[in-house]
């Protein structure tokens, strides 16, 4: 084989989604069955390369490592918090500006909620149809000897439109040991009287499933409610409570870390959204509105449809097949192996 032969075959081997480049065939057809490429993937506005993360993508574009030619348009072109590429400086800034949310006023908000019980959890009549989408934040305080074990003493649930569905403090099953004031602001006179947590767990379950049966709860077309989250599963557990319909934003591979591990809140806030949130006294309502945001970016990117978006396509296809086809059309048949969240738009 001369150097030039040798080098149409790597390039025939390439990677059509991310681009690594493979000696054999077979080697790329083993990349495609495990790396679940798709439309779904953060893709560099400039290149195409698709990206496992949108931390990956802003590795790609930004540093500390970037591809220098994409970070060139990049920084003339680009937004920083989405990673979208506009077409000229002009409609950059005005996107820029719209891309970035400002923080809410939770103080006043808090105040209010600290006046008693916000209480709008209804299960839909036939005829009205409440909320679909809502978002749910816990602030926890501690119980055990250490005070070191969770236990939720406050829980917001907002609408996609950020108004508060329920806010309220709740009363925990077992001693609070540490109120851990400086960050929930909780004293211990606002849990005497504050709905006790069976209770509490009971109305959003009711409010979540919205007159469907928990069997019979669907990803999609299901009466029951899409619930919106940071780390569901530790509140869930916290408020004793079993829900299949969720988006968590700590567990979303596209907003996770390169090393696979989630982000916080806090910075994902920060980078996606452009504004500072749990400084000092915490309120959930403010996670609440970040992570809906989040949500409501994420579902609101435009990807290609696909027919049978969750379908593996290798796995019914002989390996003499795949390493006959192109790298572009190993990539048309590769589906996501997590569910995007475009699909509930
Ligand atoms: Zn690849
Ligand atoms: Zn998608
Ligand atoms: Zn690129
Ligand atoms: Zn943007």
């Amino acid at each position: 084989m001369d150097h030039r032969s040798e080098s149409t075959e790597t390039l025939r081997n390439k990677c059509a989604a991310c681009f690594r480049q493979f000696n054999r065939k077979e080697h790329l057809v083993e990349h495609m069955k495990v790396s679940h490429h798709s439309g779904h993937e953060p893709m560099c506005g400039i290149c195409n390369k698709h990206c496992r993360s949108f931390e990956s993508l802003r590795e790609h574009l930004i540093g500390p490592l970037p591809k220098q030619e994409c970070k060139n348009i990049f920084s003339i072109l680009g937004c920083r918090f989405c990673l979208t590429i506009l077409d000229n400086p002009n409609s950059r800034r005005a996107h820029e500006g719209r891309c970035q949310f400002s923080s809410v006023n939770a103080g006043l908000l808090a105040r209010l909620a600290n006046l008693g019980i916000h209480d709008k959890l209804s299960i839909d009549s036939g005829r009205t149809r409440g909320p679909q989408v809502v978002a749910l934040a816990c602030k926890m305080v501690g119980g055990g000897s250490d005070g070191s074990l969770d236990l939720c003493a406050r829980i917001c649930i907002i609408d996609e439109y950020e108004n508060i569905i329920f806010h309220t403090y709740v009363k925990p099953p077992i001693p609070v040991t540490n109120y851990r004031y400086e960050t929930t602001g909780i004293r211990p006179e606002y849990l005497k009287e504050a709905m006790p947590l069976k209770q509490v767990q009971k109305r959003i379950q009711e409010f979540l499933c919205n007159g469907e049966p928990m069997w019979k709860i669907r990803p999609k077309g299901s009466k029951a409610r899409i619930l919106v989250g940071h780390g569901l599963d530790h509140d869930l557990k916290c408020l004793q409570l079993d829900y299949p319909l969720i988006r968590d934003t700590a567990d979303y591979p596209p907003l996770m870390k390169t090393s696979k591990l989630s982000n916080s809140l806090k910075y994902l806030t920060q980078a996606y959204l452009g504004y500072d949130i749990q400084i000092g006294i915490q309120d959930p309502y403010d996670d609440c509105v970040a992570t809906m945001r989040l949500y409501m970016r994420m579902r609101s990117q435009a990807h290609i449809k696909e027919d049978y978006p969750l379908v593996n396509n290798f796995e019914s296809r002989r390996q003499s097949e795949l390493e006959r086809m192109s790298p572009e059309e190993l990539l048309d048949i590769s589906r996501s192996d997590y569910y995007c969240w475009c699909l509930d738009s």
